[in-house]
Parts: structure tokens; sequence; C-alpha cells
């Protein structure tokens, strides 16, 4: 079978040691990962109940339909439940799209370097990636992606904002995009940093989607909601666009205690608040001490910072990892100067800076 042949030019994704082997190969006591844009505060303190109550219910399935969490997304964003579809992750969701959405040889173009699952799912459904680079600013190219648009071109994805570069496209720029796609293209935005982004300042999928436009957006609860070990993410799209993703969906793709824990997090302003203003606090202080350092830091939309470390971005990463701390080199996307930080608390922020004034 064909599959079985682009399957040897997917590239494994390794995620990073997980904190528990790097404490033991190190003898660490302590060890902070700030290289999966995880939500430093951890679970809301709502969740927590929420997910205690669900876990007495864990001998029973959960209600495939995920009807509760979108129900509630409904609520958030006023369209209708059948405009929700749920599943493990966004990650999920990403390679759901593309199966249900590409036939052999069809192709999927987006930018690069962006997430690697684009890539790697298109290539596992025997489709051809069309990668277009980066603009000079590190943002989607949307020219550079019309470009490349032909007959068999089935998707585009727009990481937005990206990953791993935190930047993203002018909404007038995104809207004008969206509006001339050709009938035959389907457009993805990947918008699993969005929350990062105050509402009131940035035109988003479901803004687009809401108006009309046949577009398909993907969030997450891994990133700003603080439920990443969980694996819960969304799409939002017309009943239409939906209706071949969810023949192929998993009928249990959300757990229980996920559902649970997803619904009571969005009741939880206070908590969403409160990370929203520790992650600016956090952006604002780091960017300063990384230039100090001498540094590029690029702006950045997200819970993450993309950084020009000027030197050999390995050797900067065994360094901080010896001290316990992780950050995430850019070298699998051939950015051998770069590293993606995720902002932490002030605590792990600063202990970043102490390790990095030691560092020569
Ligand atoms: N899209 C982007 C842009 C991401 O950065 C990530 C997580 N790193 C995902 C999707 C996947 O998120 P999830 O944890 O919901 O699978």
């Amino acid at each position: 079978m064909r599959w079985r042949n682009t399957v040897k030019e997917i590239a494994p994704y390794i995620p990073g040691k997980s904190i528990e082997a790097v404490k033991k190969e190190l003898q660490l006591e302590h060890v902070h990962r700030l290289a999966s844009n995880e939500n430093p505060l951890g679970p809301s303190p709502k969740a927590k109940e929420a997910m205690e109550r669900a876990i007495q219910e864990v001998h029973l399935y959960p209600d495939a339909s995920a009807t509760k969490l979108r129900e509630r997304l409904a609520q958030l964003y006023a369209i209708r439940p059948g405009q929700v579809l749920t599943g493990n992750g966004a990650d999920n969701i990403i390679s759901l799209v593309i199966s249900a959405y590409i036939d052999e040889d069809d192709e999927v173009v987006y930018c690069s370097p962006t997430f690697p699952a684009y890539r790697s799912s298109t290539l596992l459904m025997g489709g051809k990636p069309v990668e277009v680079p980066l603009t000079e600013e590190w943002a989607y190219d949307l020219d550079a992606i019309r470009e490349k648009i032909t007959d068999k071109t089935k998707l585009i994805f727009i990481c937005n904002p990206n990953n791993p570069t935190g930047t993203i496209v002018e909404d007038s720029a995104l809207l004008q995009f969206i509006q001339e796609v050709p009938e035959h293209v389907t457009v993805v935005l990947d918008e699993a940093y969005i929350e990062y982004i105050r509402k009131d300042q940035y035109k988003t999928g479901i803004d687009y989607f809401k108006a009309g436009h046949p577009i398909i957006t993907i969030r997450t609860f891994s990133k700003f909601y603080g439920l990443a070990g969980l694996r819960i993410g969304y799409a939002i799209a017309s009943e239409e666009l939906l209706e071949p993703i969810l023949r192929l969906r998993e009928p249990f793709a959300c757990n229980r205690v996920a559902i649970e824990a997803a619904v009571a997090t969005l009741d939880d302003q206070e908590f969403t608040e409160e990370h929203y203003e520790m992650n600016e606090a956090g952006k604002e202080y780091l960017t300063q001490k990384f230039s100090e350092l001498g540094f590029s830091v690029f702006p950045s939309y997200t819970n993450f910072l993309f950084v020009h470390v000027k030197s050999d971005v390995q050797k900067l990463f065994n360094k901080l990892q010896e001290k316990g701390l992780i950050v995430r080199p850019c070298t699998p996307w051939g950015l051998e100067q770069y590293v993606r930080v995720s902002i932490g608390t002030q605590e792990q922020n600063e202990l970043l800076v102490e390790i990095l004034n030691q560092y020569d």
C-alpha cells in the first residue's frame, strides 16, 4: 500500500523528555518545563472540583457527543451546538480534518516553520504537503500561499498565531484571503493560542465563520485553559463542513473528566483573567531580560517567545537542562540559533534569567 512508503518519510514527532525522565537522568529534585506552552498556573480551581466529581463516574462511558461541552461552547460563541465538534486534543482534530478532506495526491498548503502535524497527517493520508516560507518577519505569508494554489489543493492551514514564531497575520489581509480562496479549497485556521489575544483587539476564525465564510477553526483547552494533560480540543465550522469529519470521529474521543473540566474552566473567569494578566506580565519581563542579554525577541501573541540567541541553541539547552529548566530548541525546524520559551510563573521566569545570566 502506498501509505506504507510515505510513512517512512514522516520524521517522528519527539515532544521532548518528560519532567520525570529529566529528574531521574540528571538527579535533580526540581525540574521546570518551559517548552510545551502549558499553563504554569495549573488547572482552574473550578476544573479541579469538576474533575473530582467526574472521577466518581469513570466506570460509565462518556457522552459520545460531548453535548454539555458543545452546548457551552455554542452559548459562548452564539452559534449552534451542531457547529462544534470536539476531539482528543487539537492534534486529533487536525488529523481528522486532513483524513476527511484529502485523497491521495491532493495538496495541503501551509507555511514553514509551523506546527508539524499538518505535514505528518498529510503524508500519512498519501497527500502532498506544500510548504512555503514565512515572511521575513516570521509571519504566515498569505501571498506566497495564494501562488501555490492548484487544482489539487484541498486544504490550506494557517496557524494563527503561529507556532513556533508567535506571530499573527493581519486580520484585514486574512479576511481578504479567505474571501478570495477558490471554492474547491477549504481554509483551516489553527487558533491554538488565540485566547492570548483580547477579543476586542483581533478578529478570529469564529468571527469569519459567523459572517458566513466556509472555514474551519480549530482550538484547544491545552494552552490558555490549562488542560493539556486531559487532551481536549474542538473545531468550529458549518454543519456541512463538519459532516465528513463527524463520520471519522471516534465516538468516545473526549473522556468524561475532560468534558467536565473543560466546561468548568470556561465558567472560571477569575482563573482565565489571572492567567491572561500573568502571561502578559511574564512576556514583558522576559522580553526585556532577553534583550538585555543580547538576544533578539520577536513580538509574540501567545504564551511563548521565539528568541534568536545568536549562538548554538543546543548548548544553551543543555546548560539550562542541567540546572533543571527545559526549553524548546528550534533545531527540528532547521533553526540552529533559535529557541522557543514558554512564559512561566514569575518565579520560573526569574530562575531562567538567573541561569542565563550565569551562562557564557
Ligand atoms: N496546534 C498548535 C499550533 C499547537 O501548538 C498545538 C500544541 N502544541 C496543537 C495544535 C495541539 O494541541 P493539543 O494539545 O490540543 O493537541
